[in-house]
């Protein structure tokens, strides 16, 4: 500590300080006697502007500021999963049971428990040389999470010593002999949240991640290492399109941020998710997650740091060679806590009294997505996959927060309050959504599931371009005004839309599709359509063809297990194939 200021204002969140030369932006301060945690940023002169972390009543000029020197920065090692943290990680829980419910200002509490011990298994030989990001040694965190410790960036040398047993996290647990001296190492890494951690090289982003939701992977995917969008009209299933992605979804580590939401909305999220079971395990979904939450009841500051506190946590296990999905939600609230503080900083507004810089900060959380070749001598592959709920006022997406991350982001699922009501869950709009990465992902799909793949997902949106437009002249003039051919595209659509994209995420089958099983129900859907329409060409009869049973079978598919799938597949087609022969042969016309 050093370098004491003098309070000159207090506005709300924001104080302003004098005798700060020596200060760096973004550098934490503690203010006043209360020693209440804060961060520079804005500095004029010796002049400071701080954002406080904590209710700043009864704080008044004159009080001193203190810098620390150092600036807003997390602790990473094992002890991370399973926590709830709030934006600067500070831990709610143990905070909680020391101070009961209200935070007891400047409180200082470590966000990992230093004393804690964990059994740490080396994997380095002494002489080794050693370079930052290789990996000492491991810890199993939890059941489903085994913590690999890692040489902090800037360090390398040969390995002169390293334990083996238990041990916390501020015991030394390597030495490293550097070009200029020997460096003991352990557990504990810090890294300021507002600077990406080191990595070798990002890579193209090539690769899905699945998520076991048909409408996501199959129409509108996101890569690993991608950035997504999901605004959530309120009712609309944004929390369940969340917890699904949180069990399914292809990642070995959960990083949820809650920012600032009504505060009961988060205690849903808090109390919940401990409660959803992990399908991997059969555990709990916290022993791989770790949760940073800030009602919209703490200080608002805190909320601004509360995304790149997490985007930090989850580089952290992204360079451990893991793939990481991060959701935030929402990053509506997180930029009015922005705007928040711009307004007190007095700064020229715009559009809607957002900042200027609003975008860029957006950006430079969702930038940090990606996925990379790791430090180290043996670089891993690591990936950081983000997911920003908004939540656009009365639904309305033109407005700044939704515009500003459209232009970021390269998918975007538009829940539909419409579908939400009519009870199509999940309700992603398949007329407004979009996946930039399909392109990039078509070769991937082609080899890992088939060829044909990029058609059939066309043909599928296809005819649901088409209905949409069929639906428009069904309204003006009615069903009777279209032909047969048309009717029997409303009929595949049908389909298309309760057979599969229709998802019910608490049916312990249909809850999670893989892939294979998702190319199968396509199979099946297009297989009906495409052979009814040459039946009908051949003078089939409509009636009997959309009163075959085949099509009951093909509705019920999607509770068909994982491993029946492909015996249910072949007699589905074959009943199809029989039933659309029958057809021909009867003959008779419809009237
Ligand atoms: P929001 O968070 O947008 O307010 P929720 O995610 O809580 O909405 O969803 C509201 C309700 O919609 C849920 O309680 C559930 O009954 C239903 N629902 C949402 N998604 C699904 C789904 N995939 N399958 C079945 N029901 C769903």
């Amino acid at each position: 500590m050093g370098e004491v200021g003098t309070i000159i204002k207090v506005s709300g969140p924001l104080i302003v300080a004098d005798g700060m030369a020596d200060v760096q932006m973004y550098d934490v301060v503690r203010v006043s006697q209360k020693r209440l945690i804060g961060e520079v940023i804005e500095l004029r002169g010796d002049r400071a502007s701080i954002q406080v972390y904590e209710e700043t009543g009864g704080i008044g000029p004159g009080e001193p500021v203190e810098t620390t020197g150092a600036p807003l920065s997390v602790e990473l090692a094992p002890g991370l999963i399973e926590s709830i943290y709030d934006g600067i990680q500070r831990p709610l829980n143990i905070i909680r049971d020391q101070t009961g419910d209200r935070i007891t200002r400047g409180i200082v509490v470590d966000a990992l428990d230093h004393e804690k011990l964990w059994e740490f298994k080396p994997v380095c030989a002494v002489g080794e040389l050693v370079k930052a990001g290789d990996i000492l040694g491991t810890v199993q965190e939890t059941e489903a999470v085994e913590h690999r410790v890692m040489v902090p960036p800037g360090v390398e040398g040969t390995l002169s010593w390293i334990f083996e047993g238990s041990c916390n996290i501020i015991s030394p647990i390597a030495k490293i002999k550097t070009e200029k001296e020997e460096q003991e190492v352990n557990m504990l890494q810090r890294w300021p949240v507002r600077k990406g951690r080191p990595y070798g090289k990002k890579l193209p982003p090539n690769e899905p991640m699945l998520t076991g939701q048909r409408v996501i992977d199959t129409l509108f995917p996101i890569a690993k290492g991608g950035v997504a969008a999901v605004p959530g009209p309120f009712g609309s299933g944004k929390t369940v399109v969340q917890h699904q992605l949180a069990k399914w979804a292809d990642a070995d580590i959960i990083v949820y941020v809650g920012c600032g939401e009504r505060g009961n909305e988060m205690t849903d999220v808090l109390m919940e998710f401990p409660e959803l079971k992990d399908p991997r395990t059969g555990l709990s979904l916290m022993k791989r997650t770790v949760l940073i939450a800030n009602t919209s009841d703490m200080p608002v500051a805190a909320r601004e740091a509360s995304i790149y506190t997490g985007i930090t946590i989850a580089e952290y296990f992204r360079d451990m060679g893991y793939k990481v999905a991060v959701m935030a939600d929402s990053t509506s609230r997180w930029a009015e806590a922005l705007r928040e503080m711009s307004g007190r900083l007095e700064e020229m507004p715009g559009e809607e009294g957002y900042p200027a810089y609003l975008s860029s900060r957006l950006a430079e959380f969702y930038e940090r997505a990606g996925i990379v070749e790791t430090l180290g001598s043996n670089p891993r592959l690591g990936a950081v996959t983000a997911i920003g709920a908004v939540s656009p006022p009365g639904g309305d997406i033109s407005e700044p927060v939704s515009q500003a991350t459209l232009r970021i982001v390269k998918v975007y699922w538009g829940l539909s309050s419409r579908l939400a009501y009519a009870r199509h869950f999940p309700a992603i709009d398949w007329l407004q959504s979009y996946s930039l990465y399909i392109d990039r992902l078509s070769a991937w799909y082609k080899k890992e599931i088939t060829e044909e793949w990029p058609d059939m997902v066309q043909r599928l949106m296809d005819l649901l371009q088409s209905e949409s437009e069929l639906d428009e002249i069904v309204r003006l003039v009615g069903i009777d005004a279209l032909s047969f051919n048309d009717r029997l595209i409303l009929e595949a659509t049908r389909s298309i839309r309760e057979d599969f994209l229709h998802q019910n995420a608490f049916h312990e089958v249909d809850t999670y599709a893989s892939l294979k099983k998702q190319l199968m129900m396509l199979s099946v859907i297009l297989a009906y359509y495409e052979q009814g329409m040459d039946a009908l060409n051949a003078d089939a009869s409509f009636a009997k063809l959309t009163a075959l049973p085949v099509r009951e079978a093909i509705a019920r598919f999607k509770y068909t297990p994982e491993e029946e799938c492909e015996e249910r597949f072949k007699q589905i087609m074959e009943q199809l194939c029989n039933e659309m022969n029958g057809l021909s042969e009867g003959g008779e016309e419809d009237a």
